[in-house]
């Protein structure tokens, strides 16, 4: 399918924010191009930059009246018309930048978007095609600079009537995201008891239920060993409100961040596995696999061998500190859709307890799963903060609270033309409820970062490609189907060589709750 192309005028302005406009390509599908005065044929869009179209124009446009701005920070109201998303309708948020921008105009019959305290700063002209006035000019995007810090709580207000525009053309469909999903998780504690650290499994179930929503324990494979017969039980018997997922292998210090060789990535990845396997065998509960890296830290030959060993994802924090380069890599789209892929796998993202009402209200707009971590220490008040949190995530819109296998398996966004059924999964596994009069599937699979190629599975059909490229299958279809972006050079868990027993990680288990003597805990783990 070719591109939607969206004209930039003046033509210099294309060049001059080269990043922005490819990294916003990358996101919506579409093609930016310089184009001179006049010179309109096959736009389906354009944007002006410093100027504003001379004559009418038969398709949608935005343009900025400030091709520049400096800082200085203002609230902003965003109206309560209904073309505005609804994840945003009315609301007060601020802007870095909102305080140099000079009011619009605003020509009678145009409708507010949104306001400073010094009047109009984007104006709807008309519906049909849709036309835009914004105050001030998206700049540059800095080297290594994500698209999503143009859009967070202190930044936005440039960028959002670009985007607005481009999801209304986004490859000319209209695209069903996911709903709106979410979960705590919780780092480091076992189920060695019924309690760790400040955590108290049965209470943490109660005012689960109670609040409607679900908290993921992150726990370390390493304490994978013994699971407590009543931890074992009370999970069991409440899987909507509390599940299990991995935490890094061993919990050793810079553990996904320092890995050199693919060998020795693979093997720590298999370990995780294998140790998560296991449990499952003997206690009957099943954990997501869905790796938290520990430290918010997974280097790029650790990403690799998740991939091919099959894992559905990886949630990190990207705000988070890093100890070293290279331990956290990010691409242009990071935090910006339900996930990021970085070779081959999906970066889930995840944020701290911190977050405010206007940070839940972004991750919202861009669809992002609610994913909200935490250490047991931050539970030493009492459980309100989880509350309070579930609370200001469930004012913005219906939400699902679930594992993180079922967020994965849910990170899918689709669209229906006629009778074919376009699909953007977000993870390695989606399933995608299809209509019988679907005759076709097309996967467009997201664009990672470096390019890798990809297993695509449909039901039953294979096709293997690159990332970011479409896939077409031909029907008919069952009512659900599973839909696979797996490694096209997959590694069998079981062929990874066991690595070496290591007393090290086992005796620096970093604040355990233990149920039991230490001299017992560590014979249980060795054996
Ligand atoms: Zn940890």
């Amino acid at each position: 399918m070719t591109r939607p192309v969206i004209g930039v005028f003046p033509r210099t302005q294309r060049a001059d924010r080269q990043r922005l406009f490819d990294a916003l390509e990358l996101a919506f599908r579409v093609r930016f191009q310089g184009r001179d005065a006049n010179s309109l044929a096959g736009l389906a869009a354009a944007v002006f930059i410093g100027s504003s179209p001379a004559e009418s124009l038969p398709f949608p446009w935005v343009a900025f009246a400030q091709e520049r701005s400096i800082p200085a920070g203002a609230r902003t109201r965003i109206g309560t018309d209904a073309m505005i998303d609804a994840r945003l309708r009315g609301r007060e948020l601020t802007d870095g930048s909102g305080g140099c921008a000079i009011p619009l105009g605003a020509p009678s019959g145009s409708s507010v978007l949104a306001a400073t305290g010094a009047g109009p700063v984007w104006l709807a002209l008309r519906e049909h095609p849709r036309q835009y006035l914004a105050a001030i000019a998206p700049a540059e995007l800095e080297a290594g600079e994500p698209l999503r810090a143009r859009l967070r709580a202190g930044s936005f207000l440039p960028l959002l009537p670009l985007v607005h525009l481009l999801r209304e053309i986004d490859g000319g469909r209209q695209w069903d995201q996911p709903p709106q999903r979410a979960a705590f998780i919780i780092d480091d504690p076992n189920l060695h008891g019924l309690r760790y650290g400040y955590i108290d499994y049965r209470e943490l179930v109660a005012r689960a239920k109670r609040g409607g929503y679900h908290v993921a324990i992150a726990s370390t494979p390493l304490d994978y060993r013994f699971v407590h017969p009543q931890a074992r039980a009370l999970f069991r018997a409440h899987p909507a409100q509390i599940s299990l997922t991995v935490h890094g292998n061993d919990h050793e210090h810079g553990e996904l961040a320092r890995v050199l060789d693919a060998e020795t990535a693979l093997s720590l990845g298999a370990q995780a596995l294998r140790r998560a396997d296991r449990l499952e065998r003997h206690s009957g509960l099943s954990v997501s696999r869905v790796m938290n890296a520990p430290h918010e830290e997974c280097n790029e030959v650790m990403l690799s061998a998740l991939y091919r060993l099959g894992f559905d994802g990886l949630a990190r924090d990207l705000l988070a500190p890093v100890s070293r380069p290279g331990a956290k890599p990010a691409g242009v789209l990071a935090d910006w859709e339900p996930a990021e892929i970085l070779g081959g796998l999906a970066i889930l993202p995840r944020f701290g307890l911190q977050s405010d009402a206007e940070d839940f209200a972004w991750r919202a707009y861009l669809n992002l799963p609610m994913l909200t971590c935490l250490h047991h220490t931050e539970l030493a008040g009492g459980l309100d903060v989880l509350d309070r949190a579930a609370d200001l995530v469930n004012r913005l819109r219906p939400t699902r609270w679930m594992s993180l296998s079922d967020v994965c398996a849910s990170n899918v966004a689709v669209a229906r033309s006629g009778s074919s059924l376009h699909v953007r999964p977000y993870a390695r596994r989606v399933r995608v409820a299809v209509e019988p009069t679907a005759t076709e599937i097309i996967i467009e699979t997201p664009p990672s970062d470096p390019a890798v190629d990809v297993r695509v599975t449909c039901g039953p059909a294979v096709e293997v490609g690159t990332f970011g490229s479409r896939f077409r299958f031909t029907g008919p279809f069952s009512g659900v189907v599973a839909i696979e972006m797996g490694a096209p050079d997959p590694i069998d868990v079981d062929a990874v060589p066991a690595r070496a027993t290591r007393i090290w990680p086992v005796l620096r288990r970093p604040h355990s709750c233990r149920s039991s003597g230490p001299l017992i805990e560590l014979l249980r783990q060795l054996s």
